[in-house]
């Protein structure tokens, strides 16, 4: 486990460099480690290693794991796409934060189970701002224009009373040069900005901003990430 903490240690030097060069407190930072793929016991290791928070992307991995590794003193995050009809499971797995709700539809279903098993869930609204057609995601892409007609059915989202909104996510296309992935990340800063006036949250008003991975998460740093989802330079190629 010599190079997990390694590892570990790699990551959150960069993340403080890269927080420095942009004047912002590394402390401000959540990394969310993701355990996709991998096991139990790597995640136990990772626990002990330090890590807080660990992300997955498919609840029917994520359920036995979580049953697995426990919910003591460590976060869950559900950040992969989740069809509504998964709700349920999604609702009772007892996520932190759910990263990837992308329709008034999954918002409401989650709404109404986590209501059901006495909790308010925790969400994050996942965005498309680079318009390429296979992202999840709200097609937030062209700017407040756009946006205009995607208030209505986030101002309903915001009404629901078993989940709550904390900011948002963005997932930037594959590019060579992880500075290329930058302007995606400003949009979604952009974004949160516009949503800070025009539908205000009580508590936080919109904080989180989740984006940025293994190949870009300095350039998301530098835009004012607050959450990043970091798998390969920690754990390794997944096989
Ligand atoms: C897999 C995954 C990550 C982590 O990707 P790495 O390139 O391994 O850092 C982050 N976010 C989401 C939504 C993912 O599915």
């Amino acid at each position: 486990m010599v190079s997990l903490s390694a590892n570990i240690s790699k990551v959150r030097d960069r993340i403080a460099a890269a927080a420095q060069r942009a004047g912002r407190d590394p402390s401000e930072i959540t990394l969310v480690a993701v355990t996709k793929t991998h096991s139990a016991e790597v995640v136990r290791a990772a626990a002990e290693a330090g890590l807080r928070d660990f992300g997955e992307n498919r609840i029917e991995e994520a359920a036995p794991k979580i049953a697995a590794v426990g919910r003591g003193d460590v976060h869950w995050h559900m950040i992969g796409h989740v069809q509504s009809r998964k709700a349920l499971p999604v609702a009772r797995a007892g996520f932190a934060l759910v990263h990837s709700v992308d329709s008034l539809k999954l918002a409401g279903r989650l709404s109404r189970y986590a209501t059901e098993t006495g909790r308010v869930q925790p969400i994050l609204l996942e965005c498309n701002l680079s318009g390429e057609v296979a992202k999840e995601g709200f097609a937030a892409w062209g700017g407040p224009a756009r946006w205009e007609t995607l208030l209505p059915e986030w101002e309903k989202i915001r009404t629901l009373s078993g989940v709550r909104l904390h900011g948002l996510m963005t997932m930037a296309p594959i590019v060579p040069e992880s500075e290329a992935a930058r302007p995606v990340f400003q949009r979604l800063r952009e974004l949160r900005d516009y949503l800070r006036a025009q539908l205000p949250l009580a508590g936080g008003n919109w904080r989180e901003l989740s984006m940025g991975m293994t190949d870009d998460f300095e350039a998301a740093i530098a835009e004012g990430a607050t959450i990043v989802r970091i798998g390969r330079a920690i754990f390794g190629e997944r096989g």
